[in-house]
């Protein structure tokens, strides 16, 4: 144990001892009596194992984390229909449902990928939830065929197993509060970690942090609801500087084993050290997690109640993570669908998603944004498609010859800059721009899933769509709403 961590010691086991004790006055963890006290916060460690027709989940080990549920007590099951799988903690006498949270995990991506259907991985994932103090069982359900949520495996906890970890986490950081709105429990607590800064880059982290955390609460709905958020940053040094990048023959020994090329896509950039982030993140409060790379490459990623990354050092590094947080966050479908160099396979564009803003029901007594439509609106709704294709096509095979020619990195941004306002050109021939509707190719596919406006940060715009605006504002009530 280093220096830093013994420090941590005398407060952590206080805190423990003080949560416990408010705990046990609970008759599960506060689901019929939010007044009375706070929960601990319970975490369930287990290893997802397959490929694309098996799947196993084994748990590695169940613990205490040092701070209190920062979650809400009054919003205990979530109705959002959101995530690949659900979790439900169920008194184990009564079968009721005392929490239960929609979730995603990398996993749940990689198993879509082709290398699912010939060789097996396995992932290490976490959930949590406040902790019970009667035995309770674990169920997680998955979506099937036509995306319902059917149980796929369950595991029984007795708050007595002297199994369960108390202990201290880890790993140690620093602590730093951009903004503290009030209890934990009403607020959006959102906790930024660093990633990939070695001992000397310290304030550089603290740094890209705050410009960060700024830069998501410019955007709307993020600057209204401001005052829903907790934001927490936690900065601790890594071996090496920056993150692994395979394709350019880097790899770095960082604090969460994060790299570029998942999945075989350069861009596509995650953390999988998932012990090493959760055993630092739970030295914060936190609902949402932003993992911040350093790095001046291209890449992210957001998966649903995991994390949303970014390469802190892109030029374009605020809205890309804004995009991905709002995968994190609320689990947006991706609008986008051309140029999509996605590892997934095709979808069946006959079922529909559950994203909030992306459907493949496009009349207008079907479409779940219904409410937002306005009348004579037609729907499906017309949009400068062909020209958006055709630009996009353009632009997409000169920037690919560009990169095999290995030109240099300013004149591909320049390439990309010109994109954009070409594609700006396209919208702006749009009748229906400001209109909520229905508008063909979302979420990978050109036909079969419709989004709700023609621009959006999910797609390639410079805000939320309304759909996706409202769709977050969901998510703020549920972690911050008495
Ligand atoms: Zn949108």
């Amino acid at each position: 144990m280093n220096s830093s961590a013994r420090l941590l010691d005398a407060p952590v086991i206080i805190i423990t001892i003080a949560l416990i004790t408010l705990a046990a006055r609970l008759p599960s963890f506060g689901a019929e009596n939010p007044s009375t006290g706070r929960s601990a916060t319970m975490r369930l460690d287990f290893f997802h194992t397959g490929n694309s027709s098996q799947e196993l989940f084994s748990v590695d080990r169940i613990l205490i984390e040092p701070l209190p549920w920062p979650g809400n007590p009054r919003r205990l099951i979530d109705l959002t229909n959101r995530g690949t799988y659900l979790f439900e903690i169920r008194d184990l006498s009564s079968g009721r449902v005392l929490y239960s949270r929609g979730f995603a995990s990398i996993y749940g991506e990689w198993v879509t990928t082709a290398e699912a259907k010939r060789v097996n991985r396995t992932f290490h994932e976490s959930i949590r939830f406040p902790a019970p103090t009667i035995p309770v069982k674990v169920v997680i359900k998955s979506r099937d065929r036509i995306n319902a949520f059917r149980e796929i495996w369950s595991t029984t906890i007795d708050p007595g197993d002297k199994f369960i970890d108390h202990s201290p986490p880890a790993m140690a950081g620093h602590v730093s509060e951009i903004q503290n709105n009030g209890d934990s429990a009403f607020k959006v607590d959102l906790l930024f970690l660093g990633e990939g800064y070695a001992a000397s880059e310290q304030e550089k982290c603290e740094q890209d942090i705050r410009r960060l955390s700024k830069g998501l609460f410019s955007y709307s709905p993020f600057n209204e609801r401001r005052s829903d958020f907790n934001v927490w940053s936690i900065c601790a040094p890594s071996p090496d500087s920056g993150v692994s990048h395979p394709s350019r023959g880097l790899h770095r020994n960082t604090l969460f084993g994060s790299t570029f090329d998942v999945f075989g896509e350069e861009r596509y950039a995650l953390s999988f050290d998932n012990r090493a982030i959760r055993a630092l993140a739970s030295l914060a409060a936190y609902d949402a997690l932003g993992i911040v790379m350093n790095s001046d490459e291209y890449g992210n990623g957001g998966i649903f109640g995991l994390y949303a990354t970014v390469s802190i050092d892109y030029p374009t590094s605020i809205p890309t993570f804004v995009h991905e947080f709002g995968h994190h966050f609320a689990d947006l479908g991706d609008e986008y669908y051309f140029n999509a160099n996605v590892a997934y396979s095709p979808a069946d564009t006959s079922v529909e998603p559950w994203e909030p803003n992306i459907t493949a029901l496009a009349d207008r007594s079907h479409v779940k944004w219904q409410a937002l439509i306005e009348p004579g609106t037609p729907i499906p709704t017309p949009w400068p498609k062909d020209c958006y294709e055709t630009t996009s096509r353009k632009y997409q095979n000169l920037i690919e010859k560009m990169r095999a020619e290995g030109r240099p990195a300013g004149e591909i941004r320049q390439a990309t800059s010109e994109r954009g306002k070409a594609i700006e050109q396209c919208f702006s021939q749009g009748n229906y721009a400001s209109r909520v509707g229905a508008f063909a190719g979302a979420m990978y596919e050109t036909k079969g899933y419709y989004r709700p406006q023609q621009q959006c940060i999910m797609l390639e715009g410079d805000q939320f769509c309304a759909v996706c605006k409202k769709a977050i504002e969901e998510m703020i009530d549920l972690y911050s709403r008495p």
